[in-house]
């Protein structure tokens, strides 16, 4: 879903066209944790600030994945989808914005072959190959850009079936779970808080409360191992209803939580709230 003007942050760099070395899901493979970010302002693509720098020091702390497995906020469809093609387009879903970030591109290969392996497995619900329709949206490059610059390793993007309730997204999460064990990394990129209307034009402004609150009650539950609640429970509340006008953006968490299971460690890389409203809350699970 495109998004509009959100004038954020001091603009500092370019892209850096990136080699594209095709890894092959052969061979030996370490296991992957699980990987939740926030990705905030489209702006965070070209920003040099302390979450982009947090997202440089992330690579250091996986082990190289043969591919990636992402959900972005930003590719809701009806059905769940992935993106098929060998070479998936770099989408600027945004407008308004500075000429530089029109110019990102993030050339990293797809992996048709993951494709066949997902859908191989998974029989319901049944998850549909997208040929020519998506690619990669910014919630996907905004932040792999900081932690895979080369862009050499394998993309594929599932897309959010937004006719489905939260439970959806936490099972299908729970399916996709075998391919950690195959060297595959599975992120979503969302945001815990997430409320444009709320928004401050400063990215350091003060946080509102409800926020704070939500943003907490969050890392609780999940310390805790309560999934359960983060399910069912994340809008019973004022401020949970505040931090997820709408679920797009806290879906992805879902996903996370349903392939990080309850037994690994719990390791928050970033805490932080950008521009009052907006949750960079990024965590894995291992
Ligand atoms: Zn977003």
């Amino acid at each position: 879903m495109p998004i509009n003007r959100r004038k954020f942050i001091t603009l500092l760099g370019g892209a850096s066209l990136a080699s594209t070395l095709a890894l092959e899901l052969k061979g030996k493979a370490m296991k992957q944790p699980v990987l939740f970010l926030g990705h905030g302002s489209p702006m965070n693509a070209i920003a040099e600030n302390n979450f982009t720098k947090k997202l440089n020091k992330l690579a250091q702390e996986i082990p190289i994945p043969k591919a990636i497995l992402i959900i972005s906020a930003h590719w809701e469809t009806k059905g769940s989808w992935l993106t098929g093609m060998e070479k998936p387009k770099t989408i600027h879903d945004f407008y308004g914005f500075p000429k530089s970030l029109y110019e990102v591109q993030y050339p990293a290969p797809g992996s048709p072959e993951l494709v066949s392996k997902i859908q191989r497995e998974i029989k319901t619900p049944s998850i549909h190959n997208d040929q020519n329709q998506w690619g990669l949206d910014h919630g996907t490059w905004s932040v792999l850009r900081h932690i895979y610059p080369n862009a050499n390793i394998p993309i594929v993007q599932l897309s959010i079936d937004k006719t489905k309730p939260f439970e959806y997204h936490y099972e299908l999460g729970q399916q996709i779970s075998f391919l950690r064990e195959q060297g595959v990394l599975i992120m979503g990129s969302g945001n815990i808080v997430h409320n444009l209307k709320k928004i401050s034009w400063q990215e350091d402004a003060p946080i509102h409360g409800w926020a704070l609150e939500f943003d907490q009650w969050v890392k609780k539950r999940a310390q805790e191992r309560d999934f359960e609640s983060l399910v069912k429970k994340a809008t019973n509340t004022k401020a949970g209803q505040l931090s997820i006008p709408t679920p797009e953006h806290y879906l992805p968490l879902l996903y996370v939580l349903g392939a990080g299971g309850k037994d690994g460690d719990l390791i928050f890389d970033i805490e932080e709230i950008q521009n009052a409203s907006i949750a960079m809350r990024s965590f894995r699970l291992t």
